[in-house]
């Protein structure tokens, strides 16, 4: 089976992690990959590239998508591009990368958008409206969305399960106006991380159901939902269904202290309906030019 993984993140961050965030004045990713209030292990891995690699190797993974983080801040996003280009301009077979960007500063985005193909970039995000501080349905995303549009570029937004259960670092999106911003840019195609924040699962999932360019992601499914995601997700949205891990995310928190990616990939293949999986693990994220 030939497997994209759709949705991993890296961070070239060295040193003090802490304190490269404070400098950089990005407060939310400083807190959750920060020491935990709480004591326990955060979640966060930061392998070597050389280590990603591995894993992939491990896990029968072909390609990998690295995500931008949500960064407050186009200066952190221009920063961490660059580091990011240079790692995927090493590894054409095997990586390819998200911008990241921030929607919310027009012109910063603006110049983001103006070199990230050039840079080898394949698309934007992931984003996220509640950390970013954004707003999907005004004027400022909706030049963003229509430049990515020009480019053809998928946006990947994060989107978070509406659930009572809280948990470490968890920050609200407002799916309605997320699904609303769907039907509102009919020319961008879109990337609902964690299976939309489970949306497709519920109501949301009938809106989707009339959209085209909207592919959904797995990302995190062990930490977020029960085994059964899978195989609902898959027979819902055949065509619409990615394979995404969030790997170096600790998705299996209490059997391994280190990021491995192994596992996810074992659960997908064994839960994943035959019939929809080369669409999820290929056929689908193929359909996008990464
Ligand atoms: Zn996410």
């Amino acid at each position: 089976m030939k497997i994209i993984d759709a949705h991993t993140h890296f961070f070239p961050i060295e040193g003090d992690k802490t304190a490269w965030a404070k400098s950089a004045c990005e407060t939310y990713w400083g807190f959750i990959n920060g020491p935990r209030p709480d004591g326990k292990l955060s979640l966060q891995g930061f392998p070597t590239i050389d280590k990603f690699l591995r894993d992939m190797d491990a896990a029968g993974i072909e390609r990998a998508i690295i995500q931008g983080w949500y960064w407050e801040h186009n200066s952190t996003c221009r920063e961490q591009n660059r580091k990011i280009a240079d790692i995927i301009r090493k590894h054409p077979d095997r990586l390819s990368a998200f911008a990241a960007v921030n929607p919310s500063d027009g012109k910063g985005s603006r110049e983001i958008v103006e070199s990230a193909q050039d840079m080898g970039f394949s698309g934007f995000g992931e984003l996220h409206e509640a950390v970013q501080k954004f707003d999907i349905m005004d004027d400022i995303f909706a030049e963003f969305a229509e430049a990515a549009a020009a480019i053809k570029f998928p946006i990947c937004l994060h989107m978070t399960k509406p659930e009572p259960r809280q948990y470490f670092g968890k920050a609200d999106t407002q799916n309605d106006k997320i699904i609303a911003a769907i039907a509102k840019f009919p020319h961008n195609t879109f990337i609902l991380a964690h299976w939309a924040g489970g949306e497709i699962f519920g109501d949301g999932g009938k809106i989707f159901r009339e959209s085209g360019n909207i592919f959904f992601d797995s990302a995190a499914t062990p930490l977020l939902y029960d085994t059964s995601a899978w195989k609902k997700a898959c027979n819902l949205f055949c065509k619409n269904v990615v394979f995404g891990s969030d790997y170096p995310l600790r998705l299996y928190p209490r059997k391994f202290k280190t990021e491995e990616l192994i596992t996810i990939t074992d659960e997908a293949l064994r839960e994943v309906p035959k019939c929809c999986a080369e669409a999820f693990f290929y056929d689908n994220i193929k359909k996008l030019k990464i």
